[in-house]
């Protein structure tokens, strides 16, 4: 309690996504009593409308950002060991075509640093899919195929990712809110004064009571949301401009295959993935600049088109149909290169450079959100002090979440 009686907590999180998850998760195991703010659900933003995979990223070899994908494949066989229930390894089969943007050698390099980068990790051998197989392929056209590879990287299901992360965190001792919306918070002496409202749940008509909590440490998960957050602290925190590019997922309700593939666009070149979701079939995903209010982003008719025709070109005889469809937001930096191009590291503003009280996360993958969130934890040492007993994260089983 501070002097207005108010509870203080070391570390109030604002956002239930999969960065505020693993904030609440490794704070409270690093030792510092945490609260946890979602104002929908968890998960309910972009954390449930992910492409649902764990990995490296074969694609951002091309961009060079090498450290990203080795943190990435570092995180995922963290989260096979750690998350078994919740993640799994799967093949993905790579088509080369007459006609593709890369040649078969370029992928093959790729590939063996993509293995190099995980340390050689057997989960990351790759192999080239013999001809004679090729026909066993779930439909994949084979006119003008060259080669076929297939490696090995992993898919979860986000939300149930996320809310086994909270529940982890709630193992620990941290305490969450939700449905809790953030509304404003004042800097103090030492911390930061933070107001939201609370509802009975989410479907609630009743007027939402207010509630303040006083925190030594503010960090804001808000995702899309991440500037309007920071737009409500007094005196405004720094922060970065962002683009929001929409990324848009159709489901199948046949499935196509119990493995992977990854393809390319024959209008872009871009990377286009097709995943079994459980009895379905997932498709995604598009990169379309998002204006608006994050709450209202849902595919476009463009990107439904873009996607149904980079699966007809490569499953002409698919026969099912389109049952269900989601849209999530990428945080990127703004800028004026093309969005497949932009960087996907995660970036962290602090209030100030020394001894911050604040931390805005902005942008990152579903992959590394425990790497985040060490990150994070290191920064928050650097003001609150590290505490003497501490949980390391790594070793932290996750289970599937019982609510
Ligand atoms: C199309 C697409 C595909 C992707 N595919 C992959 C992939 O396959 N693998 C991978 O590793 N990464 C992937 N990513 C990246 C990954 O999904 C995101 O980086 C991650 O989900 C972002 O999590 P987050 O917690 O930052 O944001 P979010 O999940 O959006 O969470 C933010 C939360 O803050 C809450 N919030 C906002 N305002 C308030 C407020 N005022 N009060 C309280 N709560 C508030 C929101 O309700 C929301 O739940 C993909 C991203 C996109 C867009």
């Amino acid at each position: 309690m501070n002097n207005n009686n108010e509870t203080t907590y070391d570390v109030v999180v604002i956002g239930g996504g999969i960065q505020g998850a693993g904030v609440a998760q490794a704070a409270q195991a690093a030792g510092y009593s945490t609260l946890i703010l979602e104002k929908t659900d968890w998960a309910a933003g972009t954390s449930s409308k992910s492409s649902k995979l764990i990995h490296g990223g074969l694609r951002y070899l091309e961009s060079g950002e090498l450290s990203l994908v080795q943190e990435g494949l570092q995180e995922r066989a963290l989260l096979l060991k750690n998350a078994p229930e919740l993640v799994h390894s799967n093949w993905f089969y790579l088509p080369i075509y007459k006609h593709s943007n890369y040649h078969s050698w370029q992928i093959h390099s790729g590939l063996t640093l993509y293995w190099m980068l995980s340390g050689f990790h057997e989960e990351s051998k790759f192999e080239v899919v013999p001809e004679s197989q090729w026909g066993e392929l779930d439909g994949l056209e084979t006119k003008d195929l060259q080669k076929v590879y297939r490696y090995h990287d992993a898919q979860t299901d986000d939300a149930k990712l996320t809310a086994a992360v909270i529940q982890s965190a709630v193992s620990l001792g941290a305490e969450t809110c939700c449905p809790a919306e953030f509304i404003k918070a004042e800097k103090t002496e030492d911390g930061y004064r933070v107001c939201y409202k609370t509802s009975p749940d989410k479907n609630s008509t009743q007027t939402k009571d207010e509630n303040s909590v006083s925190c030594r440490f503010l960090v804001n998960a808000g995702g899309p949301w991440v500037n309007h957050v920071a737009s409500a602290i007094s005196p405004p925190p720094r922060s970065i401009e962002v683009d929001l590019v929409q990324g848009a997922h159709l489901i199948l309700d046949k499935k196509i295959s119990d493995q992977c593939f990854y393809l390319e666009s024959p209008t872009d070149n871009r990377a286009v993935f097709v995943s079994p979701w459980y009895d379905k079939t997932l498709l995604g995903t598009t990169e379309t600049l998002f204006e608006g209010n994050p709450e209202d982003a849902s595919p476009t008719e463009q990107e439904r088109q873009y996607l149904l025709d980079v699966l007809a070109s490569h499953f002409p005889e698919y026969d099912g149909n389109v049952c269900g469809e989601m849209a999530g937001l990428r945080v990127l930096p703004s800028g004026r290169q093309k969005h497949y191009h932009r960087s996907r590291e995660v970036r962290l503003i602090t209030d100030q450079p020394r001894r911050p009280h604040y931390l805005g996360i902005y942008g990152g993958k579903l992959t590394g959100y425990r790497a985040t969130a060490e990150k994070v934890v290191k920064e928050i040492g650097e003001t609150l002090g590290v505490p003497e007993n501490w949980v390391d994260t790594k070793t932290l089983p996750l289970t599937v979440p019982t609510t």
